[in-house]
């Protein structure tokens, strides 16, 4: 971590270590950062004899159901605590209701996460955009308040790394992410589990989205895009969050620098994920929508209907490519 932030992650240890019974609330529609950060968070202090209480609107994916203290999440909160921790959330909306809990307002908030359109909302802010991951600020942080790392903390973290890394392969891949990564794994964090439970998993009903998505696949002027009906995402039972890593996929076309999906909630408001290739930036748009993400992934959501969700997100993705080009 670098030196920039060592005076946060002193302040943060400080509060963080006077705290008995700390809130720590992840991302809504949660992914494994969202998680492995805040279980690996959670396991630490519960070792050191704090009660940390988890919490999320969205149920965890089954996926993650592997990890240490997942069965500690709550979408709805009603004992008293004395801190308020986000993670992975780069605004407040991130945390869904879970703002209105009673008390909210009355402490300190601590602001964790990795990404470049963070809002600064926290009361400390603990945000290092040169980290791939949220899992890595985790860690720097248990070092900072001295607390120990064990194989159930390990596996968190290394999961929320190689989750939002793809498995180590993104961009934002330097020596200090591996070095995080290989000292998890010395700690006993197991990568083939991880890994099989995690990338090299997902739902049958998955599979069909993708190859209904597909089948409706656009690309014009670098830019490829698939919109998914809600009635496309019901006929084929998925029931998971967002796009099941599609806009990944349909980055690797040779002919794209921008991905897209375009994902119709029941609400009918629609989520759009998206994908660029280094040198291109996705921040600014979803940020533009009241999103937010990474230069390179980042993600909003939209008023629909999908149509004219779709119109105005890839007439905005032209005229940024144009803008920058
Ligand atoms: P994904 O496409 O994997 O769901 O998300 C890519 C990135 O964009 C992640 O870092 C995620 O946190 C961010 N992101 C996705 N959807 C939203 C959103 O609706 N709001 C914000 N602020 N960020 C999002
Ligand atoms: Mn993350």
């Amino acid at each position: 971590m670098k030196t920039t932030k060592t005076a946060t992650l002193t302040e943060s240890s400080e509060h963080i270590l006077r705290a008995r019974q700390p809130l720590l609330i992840c991302h809504s529609a949660p992914d494994g950062d969202a998680i492995g950060s805040t279980t690996g968070l959670a396991r630490a202090l519960r070792q050191s004899g704090r009660s940390p209480i988890l919490a999320c609107v969205d149920p965890v994916p089954t996926e993650y159901l592997f990890l240490a203290e997942v069965e500690s999440f709550l979408s709805v909160v009603d004992m008293p605590f004395d801190l308020v921790i986000t993670l992975d959330c780069s605004d407040l909306s991130r945390a869904g209701r879970l703002t209105e809990t009673p008390g909210f307002d009355t402490v300190p908030l601590i602001n964790i996460d990795h990404h470049i359109t963070n809002l600064h909302f926290g009361d400390i802010n603990l945000v290092s955009v040169e980290a791939a991951s949220t899992a890595e600020v985790v860690l720097a942080l248990l070092d900072a308040m001295h607390l120990p790392v064990d194989v159930g903390t390990a596996n968190c973290l290394l999961t929320g790394i190689l989750t939002d890394t793809r498995g180590l392969r993104t961009s934002n891949v330097t020596i200090e992410v591996v070095e995080s990564a290989l000292r998890l794994m010395k700690t006993g964090a197991s990568l083939t589990t991880i890994i099989q439970n995690t990338l090299e998993r997902r739902s049958t009903a998955a599979l069909r989205l993708w190859g209904a998505a597909l089948s409706r696949m656009k690309l014009d002027h670098g830019i490829i895009w698939a919109t998914i009906p809600a009635q496309v995402r019901r006929a084929v039972h998925y029931s998971g969050n967002g796009d099941a890593g599609l806009a990944s996929f349909l980055l690797s076309s040779d002919q794209a620098n921008i991905a897209a999906v375009l994902v119709e909630r029941d609400d009918q408001y629609v989520e759009v994920g998206f994908r660029a290739v280094p040198g291109h930036d996705v921040a600014a748009v979803a940020l533009e929508l009241g999103g937010g993400g990474h230069t390179l992934a980042a993600g909003c959501t939209v008023p629909g209907p999908l149509e004219d969700a779709e119109a105005r997100v890839i007439n905005l993705l032209k005229s940024s490519l144009a803008s920058h080009s």
